[in-house]
């Protein structure tokens, strides 16, 4: 087996009456760029420390490589980690910070000056080797702190969102970086953040987490075009979510929105009540008339200016309201308020959740079916 292969097996973790971590399963292949995304207090950071051996599980099992990692000290476990806080030592240089991980194994002098160097080089601050912390920008730190996780060349490294106190254009930046050095090195990265943007760009694959469990684990694509709940929906980008009623038909099914009949290519796993989802920039708005399929007459009701595109809700005909993400490249349509329009929700992007029902009553005439603010 190559190295760098991390197995969650049945991972759980309470901190008194509070259920921290629910019962996490994973696998991260060697050499993945793995992401734990989900809001404050979900769970990701006490995963990552039970994975360096900070914490302990109160069940389940952590597998490095095939080894149960349990009975295995922090320091001995073959990863590495970085934390938001930099937590470099004030009164070392540079190099010395990148240094210090080196110092006590067995490596010779002159392996440690040419490791430091290269890694120096390969995160850009090569130039900076004499300067102490308080002399650098908070990226400048933030890149000597990854050298000196990287310098250690464990197979795994961990990654408390790194980015997390840098502005957003550092951030930008130090993404694109940080996933060229993961691919470069073929090192599997375990990387938590809260940023649906970061997650999105950087990884492999993502779990998203709600509650101290994995709601949905893809790839960044498939998270995005078929969410399996509302709260991966909303979490991921902006969502229309509508109260349906579905019945198998075909290889798809057909879906009761008020009196109104739609189809979708998508197979719920059960019929009955239900959410069907469907993103704003896949809300199509056609002349008022049209009625062939899949179209539901409505009247536009607000319309956000947002630079390069155009926020348009409509109200439809059964008393839902939609987002329409409409692109203003002075082309197509300009929509104002009072437009009675034909709004267009294909079959191909109108996707039935698994959300249980909630088992209340389907929101009355004239409520919004988007739930965000
Ligand atoms: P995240 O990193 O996703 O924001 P955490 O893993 O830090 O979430 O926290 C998960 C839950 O566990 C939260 O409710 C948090 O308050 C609680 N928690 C974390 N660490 C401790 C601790 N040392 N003592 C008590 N509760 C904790
Ligand atoms: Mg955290």
């Amino acid at each position: 087996m190559s190295r760098g292969d991390i197995r969650l097996e049945g991972l759980v973790k309470r901190y008194g009456d509070v259920l921290a971590v629910d019962g996490i399963d994973l696998h991260v292949p060697p050499g993945e760029f793995f992401t734990m995304l989900g809001p404050s207090g979900c769970g990701k950071t006490t995963t990552l420390r039970m994975i360096a051996g900070f914490e302990r599980p109160d069940e389940g099992e952590i597998l490095l490589d095939g080894s149960d990692m349990s009975n295995t000290p922090p320091h001995k476990r073959d990863v590495n980690t970085v934390f938001q806080s930099y937590a470099l030592f004030t009164h070392m240089t540079v190099e010395e910070n990148v240094a210090f991980g080196l110092r006590y194994r067995k490596v010779s002098k002159s392996e440690v000056a040419s490791r430091v160097k290269k890694v120096m080089e390969m995160v850009q601050i090569g130039e900076l080797g004499q300067r102490r912390p308080s002399e650098l920008s908070g990226g400048q730190q933030q890149r000597v702190a990854l050298a000196r996780a990287l310098v250690l060349e464990a197979p795994v490294l961990l990654l408390d969102e790194p980015l997390g106190a840098l502005d957003a254009r550092l951030r930008l930046d130090l993404q694109v970086e940080l996933k060229r050095i993961q691919e470069q090195l073929e090192v599997s990265f375990i990387y938590v953040t809260h940023d649906q943007d970061e997650a999105l760009t950087m990884s492999d694959r993502v779990a998203v987490m709600k509650g101290g469990r994995i709601e949905q684990c893809d790839a960044p694509q498939k998270l995005y075009e078929e969410p399996d709940t509302a709260f991966v929906a909303n979490f991921l980008g902006s969502a229309n979510l509508l109260s349906v009623t579905a019945r198998a038909s075909g290889a798809g099914c057909e879906l009761s929105l008020g009196n109104f009949t739609l189809k979708s290519d998508s197979a719920p796993e059960q019929a009955g009540v239900g959410t069907a989802m469907i993103r704003p920039e896949y809300v199509k708005l056609e002349p008022q008339g049209s009625d062939a399929e899949n179209r539901i007459p409505g009247m536009v009701e607000e319309v956000v200016y947002m630079g390069f595109h155009q926020d348009v809700r409509v109200r439809l005909a059964n008393g839902d309201l939609i987002r329409a993400d409409v692109p203003s490249d002075g082309e197509g349509e300009e929509y104002e308020q009072g437009n009675a329009v034909s709004v267009y929700l294909r079959a191909a992007n109108l996707r039935v959740l698994d959300d249980e029902p909630s088992g209340e009553p389907e929101p009355a005439d004239g409520q919004p079916a988007d739930q965000q603010s």
